[in-house]
């Protein structure tokens, strides 16, 4: 969108100004652009400079001369990351601008406040800054570059959070070794870009957690769960819970105090069943009520006892990381899922999800179809969820969407 007009066709006699290299797309590959899909496919490409490098800000011309707008080259399917429709320069004020816009959106949502400080700020196409992850824990900022353009934008974007109006950044902590090409070969190191302290723990709807953005995965936490682990505290009165890849222990604590009778949490990973152990002593010391296993979700669902539990919680990782591995990923939910129905108590409530964004809403639904048709059980769905509205997706950008959860009553 053009930064400074509500006209998103003002830029229609826009020329490229700033003297960009020029990428020219063939004819009428314009037409998606037009529409404001953030991306240019390698294919639609007719010209592009010689010399353009890798993580470039170039500018996007149509066939017949006509500049759409300016974006981040890279090597790859995905061939250019549209930055704005419009000639603008990608500088400071650029990402100032755009982090102001991304802040003021989360304070109308009211996730900045003394008993929430845990959000994201930025969510890469969502907030009109592809290639961009940016979580915030207190006075920390966690920045992912998942483009080479980004990457070479870090230090400018790390000077933009100090910046914006209405929250103070201390911490800028940078971290991309995992989020980047490979190919690219950009070896960026994990490291504070400004700061370099913080308590570590953040408030989450009142909840406390031990962030370790340091050795974590991703940012260090997944706030994505924010609003489906308050949905959780609301049905948990009274009920056994199963929390099934339970990472930081997020579901376990609002289960906590939601007044469950005991919640046991599960993940294979023996550092994440420590971290779970220590968010639960944060809230909860020496509460009789919780136990953490370090154990496989599929030996853990094998070998627990019939009706144990009523209230299960599947958020296992993606399953899919790319479309190739779709078919096998289908066989997975629906595996994992039918071992749930088949061991739930009946009354029972499943919560399970998918974060895969090569899975679609319906493929999952399909494969948590067939596994409720295998197990037999009369399934009821209470609740659809989906990503929090601090992971805003583009109305242009569908495939934004990643999320996807369903809550279920078996009888
Ligand atoms: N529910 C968590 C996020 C889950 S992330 C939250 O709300 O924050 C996925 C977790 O699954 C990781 O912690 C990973 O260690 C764990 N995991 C991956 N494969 C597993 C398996 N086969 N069995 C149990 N846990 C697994």
């Amino acid at each position: 969108m053009p930064t400074t007009s509500t006209d998103l066709y003002s830029n229609k006699t826009a020329m490229n100004k700033n003297n960009l290299p020029e990428i020219v797309l063939r004819k009428g590959k314009e037409e998606s652009l037009d529409r404001f899909h953030p991306w240019v496919f390698s294919g639609a490409i007719a010209s592009l400079p010689e010399d353009v490098e890798e993580g470039e800000v170039v500018a996007v011309i149509a066939h017949d001369g006509r500049l759409i707008g300016v974006g981040h080259y890279q090597i790859g399917s995905i061939a250019v990351r549209m930055l704005d429709f419009a000639d603008t320069v990608i500088d400071k004020g650029f990402f100032v601008e755009r982090l102001n816009d991304a802040l003021r959106m989360r304070k109308a949502l009211r996730l900045d406040r003394p008993d929430n400080n845990a959000y994201r700020l930025v969510h890469g196409e969502g907030d009109f800054l592809p290639g961009l992850i940016i979580d915030i824990y207190g006075t920390t900022a966690v920045v992912q570059a998942h483009s080479p353009g980004m990457h070479y934008c870090r230090e400018v974007i790390a000077l933009a959070l100090t910046e914006m109006d209405g929250i103070e950044i201390a911490n800028v902590y940078y971290k991309s070794e995992t989020t980047l090409p490979f190919k690219a070969q950009l070896d960026p190191r994990n490291d504070y870009l400004i700061g370099g302290f913080d308590t570590n723990v953040a408030t989450e709807n009142g909840l406390q957690f031990h962030i370790d953005w340091l050795k974590g995965q991703k940012t260090g936490f997944f706030v994505d769960q924010r609003d489906n682990r308050a949905m959780l505290e609301r049905f948990s009165a009274g009920r056994n819970v199963l929390n099934m890849f339970c990472y930081t222990g997020g579901f376990s604590v609002y289960a906590l105090r939601g007044g469950a009778k005991r919640v046991v949490s599960v993940d294979s990973s023996a550092k994440a069943i420590a971290l779970t152990t220590a968010n639960v002593g944060l809230n909860f010391p020496d509460d009789t009520r919780h136990q953490a296993v370090a154990e496989d979700a599929f030996k853990y669902l094998d070998t627990m006892g019939n009706g144990e539990f009523d209230l299960i919680v599947l958020d296992p990782p993606a399953f899919a990381k790319h479309r190739t591995a779709l078919k096998n990923a289908l066989r997975g939910y629906q595996r994992l899922n039918y071992k749930a129905f088949e061991k739930i108590a009946p009354g029972g409530i499943l919560f399970t999800f998918s974060c895969s964004q090569a899975v679609s809403r319906e493929q999952f639904r399909l494969a948590v179809f067939s596994a409720a048709a295998q197990s037999r059980r009369r399934v009821r769905i209470l609740h659809q969820l989906t990503q929090p509205a601090d992971h805003p997706v583009s109305i242009y950008h569908p495939e934004g969407e990643y999320l996807k959860g369903l809550i279920l009553y078996v009888e």
